[in-house]
């Protein structure tokens, strides 16, 4: 992938107005503060010279940011692609460069209308991705979790560990033997939990584990002196009474669903995390809100005729990649 061209596009589209500022900004991963030597020998490499040539100084200063943002952003993409690719993960890292293009179509069987729709890469680095899953989510949770009775949200860490797969497998299984003891039985009834994985400042993974549960009072030291003795060696944890629900469940998830991109690249993690957590599930419900999901099965129904029986088309060729497909349901967003 090369980064220069799609950056080259995003000043031209600035240049001729067919895109805004904000638009452009809004798509900075990593804020960082822009140099503005870096950014005038950046847009000299591009050969851009135009803009600088005719305004005066403090649009140039803007236009300046906003490039080098739109360069940060495009770099970013690049290297997670790169990371990918690195540990032998080609299709997601393919799948991750096509996200957000309109790579399929929906036409209706019916009367031909034809709906546009965004691909979307599901992968935990895709930043557009993990906030459509914080907020699904929520929406799944809330409910359950309300009707399981006073919550309470905790944290349980573990000492930072060299091997991440086997650090997330410890704190799950010291996790399942906390609520298996007779104790905790009696006390915590079900919730939802969630593994987060960022690195440390001494360069190892500082794995940690939130979870919301619905059931009774536990002190923090007794929680402190349990999970010390199932872990063998950890026992910072913090409990405390969850006042907003949908705070706490974004809270959980957040973190679960968003990787600091730059700080993996920085200690040269990101390939490490990708192939490591790949379909490892780090948002999990357990106890009685198993089964409490809400499932949003609302059907997708033609805006023209009403009818939901859909084709989906490759946009570019118009190849038909499935045909008679009846129930696309709610975003309308093909799983594929
Ligand atoms: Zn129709
Ligand atoms: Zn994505």
């Amino acid at each position: 992938m090369n980064i220069v061209p799609s950056l080259q596009v995003k000043v031209n589209r600035i240049v001729d107005g067919s895109t805004s500022f904000n638009d452009v900004v809004d798509v900075g991963i990593l804020r960082q503060k822009a140099e503005v030597a870096y950014v005038l020998r950046f847009m000299n490499a591009l050969e851009f010279n135009g803009v600088l040539l005719k305004t005066d100084g403090e649009f140039d200063a803007l236009i300046a940011v906003v490039v080098w943002q739109a360069y940060l952003s495009s770099l970013s993409r690049y290297r997670i692609v790169c990371a990918l690719r690195s540990v032998g993960m080609d299709a997601q890292a393919d799948n991750f460069a096509r996200c957000g293009l309109n790579v399929y179509n929906l036409k209706c069987c019916h009367c031909g209308y034809v709906h546009e729709v965004e691909f979307h890469c599901k992968l935990r680095v895709c930043r557009s991705c993990g906030v459509t899953r914080q907020y699904e989510m929520v929406d799944a949770w809330r409910d359950g979790l309300l009707s399981i009775g006073e919550l309470r949200f905790v944290t349980l860490t573990l000492k930072n560990v060299v091997d991440l797969d086997a650090g997330v497998k410890k704190i799950r299984s010291c996790f399942t033997k906390l609520r298996h003891r007779k104790y905790y039985v009696s006390r915590i009834y079900g919730g939802l939990y969630a593994i987060e994985c960022p690195v440390g400042k001494d360069g190892l993974w500082n794995v940690h584990l939130h979870f919301v549960y619905g059931g009774r009072y536990i002190p923090q030291p007794k929680l402190a002196d349990d999970w010390e003795k199932i872990t063998g060696d950890s026992r910072v944890v913090d409990i405390r009474k969850v006042k907003c629900v949908d705070r706490s469940v974004r809270y959980l998830v957040k973190y679960a669903c968003k990787v600091d991109v730059g700080a993996m690249v920085a200690d040269g993690k990101l390939g490490e995390y990708m192939s490591a957590l790949y379909n490892v599930r780090l948002v999990q419900a357990f106890g009685t809100l198993l089964g409490r999901r809400t499932v949003d099965d609302t059907l997708f129904l033609c805006p023209e005729c009403g009818e939901c029986v859909w084709r989906v088309v490759e946009a570019a060729t118009g190849y038909v990649v499935f045909d008679g497909l009846e129930y696309i349901r709610s975003r309308a967003s093909p799983m594929f």
